[in-house]
């Protein structure tokens, strides 16, 4: 399984509608300072359900929206969509390919969409228990994450091994079953 792409369109400096591919391997973004890289790091997190502004260095939720420049007018919307390769179905979805994507609108209403069916938030975390991907999983490192693994909680270091592990969905289906 890897990242085959993430289109974005209306996401944060990102206003015409971009694609960037990624071939199994490693691929660098550089750019000068303010250019947009981190951009990209957001957007993922954003399409994998982040709910907190502040992990997308913003104010509120809809400053992930293009808020316009000189020669330019904010949008009304801001979309991001990742596929994933899954032909060696490490994803447990019956597709060699996974489209997740998320769009919001200024008025505050949003969606999630899996290979072009609307779903719900919680299905997006379903797919990506146990891989590693998803917005607390580890496959995303941002800035000062590391330092906050070392420096945390014995119970949220914990987390972090589940995942890991792979046990993190038995432990959601737990917690619901005991909820009942
Ligand atoms: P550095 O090298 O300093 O880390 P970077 O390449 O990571 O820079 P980013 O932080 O990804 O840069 O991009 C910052 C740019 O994104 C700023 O110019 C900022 O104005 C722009 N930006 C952020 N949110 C929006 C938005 N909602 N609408 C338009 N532009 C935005
Ligand atoms: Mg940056």
């Amino acid at each position: 399984m890897y990242l085959k792409s993430i289109e974005v369109q209306g996401f944060k400096s990102f206003a015409n509608k971009i694609v960037f591919e990624f071939h199994n391997g490693i691929t660098g973004i550089v750019g000068p300072n303010g250019s947009g890289k981190s951009n990209v790091a957001d957007a993922v997190r954003w399409v994998l359900g982040e709910q907190s502004a502040k992990q997308l260095r913003g104010a509120s939720m809809q400053d992930v929206i293009f808020s316009g420049t000189e020669n330019r007018k904010p949008l009304g919307f801001a979309c991001v969509a990742i596929t994933l390769d899954n032909s060696d179905h490490k994803l447990a979805i019956d597709f060699e390919e996974v489209t997740v994507a998320r769009r919001v609108y200024r008025s505050g209403e949003s969606e999630y969409l899996m290979n072009g069916t609307s779903c719900r938030l919680k299905d997006v975390h379903e797919l990506f228990y146990d891989t590693g991907i998803g917005k607390e999983g580890y496959s995303i490192i941002g800035q000062g994450q590391i330092d906050k693994i070392l420096s945390g909680k014995p119970e949220e270091r914990r987390e972090l091994f589940d995942e890991a592990a792979g046990i993190v969905k038995f432990k959601r289906r737990k917690m619901v079953a005991q909820k009942k």
